[in-house]
């Protein structure tokens, strides 16, 4: 019997949920990919969804975005570009009109942390929900 590769293997369940993900521009929650996936797997689970989502996330295949919500939403465009939340609806559009910006701290630093990441989010009201103000 050969041995499992120690790189993870493609396997269907996971390519259905990427071409899912990449198919969209809405970020969606994994409830959200779960509903869609299951049109095409109607026998995944949920967890199954989120352990595929773990490991496309270790791969560097797809970005799991904090925007403050209850859920957390993922995008599997990984090229460098920023997220606007509105803050009316929730919905998280891309900005990439916008250089990115590097944010530095001073080099000698005493309260202790380890700085592992930074996070820059823009919020702004969507199209949609200015329309109905
Ligand atoms: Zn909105
Ligand atoms: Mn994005």
């Amino acid at each position: 019997m050969m041995n499992e590769p120690a790189k993870q293997r493609m396997t269907r369940q996971r390519q259905v949920i990427l071409d899912e993900l990449m198919s969209r521009k809405d970020h969606p929650t994994a409830d959200e990919l779960y509903a869609a996936v299951r049109r095409k797997l109607p026998r995944i689970s949920l967890g199954t969804v989120y352990r595929n989502l773990d490991v496309l996330m270790r791969s560097g295949l797809a970005l799991k975005l904090d925007m403050g919500g209850a859920q957390s939403r993922f995008d599997a465009d990984i090229s460098p570009h920023y997220h606007v939340k509105c803050v009316s609806c929730g919905r998280v559009d891309d900005i990439r009109e916008t250089g990115f910006v590097e944010i530095t701290l001073p080099p000698s630093r005493d309260d202790g942390y380890a700085i592992t990441g930074v996070r820059v989010e823009f919020d702004g009201i969507c199209p949609q929900c200015r329309g109905r103000e």
